[in-house]
């Protein structure tokens, strides 16, 4: 929020969840109002989950407006929370509402950021938070490129630590769109040849440094996992069929219903503390990255993270 040299940049988080309060609570305290200046929160059930609870329940509500109100009494250099509840809208309905939230706001900045991600600090790994670098890059990237939009952030995905770029960096987001019907297909329309066969998605064109996020489910309970499992298999089966020209003419209705009577189990590949120990995973069977001379604690076998 300007307390640095004047950018002049608005930075907005997007944040797709579903209750899970406590995992909520990590992400948004995990980050500083020195860094990002609007959070767009888009809550509820997906529409096609078998989770019984359809909209934001009363705890998650709380927590969110504990964070609202905290934000709100620093005045304008306060995040600016808003939050929607969309209980009933598809994945790609709910990532389309933050960007269209972007253009609303006039935003300079997208950065995505799941319920199940934070800002990771560990100076004993040299990880530290930069808030100040964050936004210089952002900045730098804008100037740089000024029609490009994607840009990556690292992220660790496992418990020793070994960290993945991917595309949550997104410059001037009013001018970008998911495309396809998918949740991570993206494109700016006047850009990026969309209606190619092998589109996918923009490419990231640089990493946007400062800071690292970190994704895990270490916080969640059965329940809550064994819905995550069962929509991601939904999502993955619903979104390969949506790509069938021949079976669905590209047509989400069809393709719900397809994905629906052909239901698929697909292996997670999440090796987060809690997933790793849910599933049985072998430690000896986990890449460790790190030094030889650094790995005398494992996380995996003491059930301590690092
Ligand atoms: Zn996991």
């Amino acid at each position: 929020m300007q307390i640095f040299e004047e950018d002049d940049m608005d930075i907005a988080v997007g944040t797709v969840f579903h209750n899970k309060g406590y995992e909520l609570k990590r992400t948004l305290y995990s980050m500083s109002n020195e860094g990002i200046d609007y959070w767009f929160l888009i809550g509820g059930a997906f529409r096609d989950s078998k989770d019984p609870v359809r909209g934001t329940d009363a705890e998650t509500y709380k927590i969110i407006d504990t964070f609202r109100t905290e934000q709100a009494e620093l005045g304008s250099r306060g995040i600016q929370v808003i939050f929607e509840d969309m209980p009933e809208s598809n994945e790609f309905e709910k990532r389309m509402k933050y960007l269209d939230m972007c253009r609303q706001y006039e935003c300079d900045g997208l950065f995505i950021v799941d319920s199940d991600e934070y800002v990771y600090e560990n100076t004993e790994w040299d990880f530290v938070t930069d808030w100040e670098k964050f936004r210089r890059y952002w900045k730098s990237w804008q100037i740089r490129f000024p029609r490009h939009n994607v840009y990556s952030v690292y992220m660790i995905h496992s418990e020793f630590l070994g960290r993945d770029v991917h595309s949550r960096c997104w410059v001037n987001p009013s001018n970008m769109v998911y495309v396809k019907g998918s949740h991570y297909k993206f494109a700016n329309p006047e850009e990026d040849d969309f209606s190619d066969i092998l589109f996918h998605a923009q490419t990231s064109f640089g990493i946007v440094e400062g800071i690292t996020l970190k994704h895990d489910h270490n916080l969640r309970t059965d329940d809550d996992m064994k819905y995550r499992r069962s929509y991601q298999d939904y999502l993955a089966n619903y979104e390969s069929f949506l790509e069938q020209q021949n079976l669905t003419g590209h047509n989400p209705e069809i393709a719900k219903k397809l994905a629906e009577q052909r239901p698929i189990h697909l292996d997670d590949r999440c090796i987060c503390l809690r997933c790793a120990r849910m599933k049985g995973v072998d430690p000896e069977q986990i890449f460790d990255p790190r030094p030889r001379d650094r790995r005398q604690r494992n996380p995996y076998v003491d059930g301590i993270p690092l």
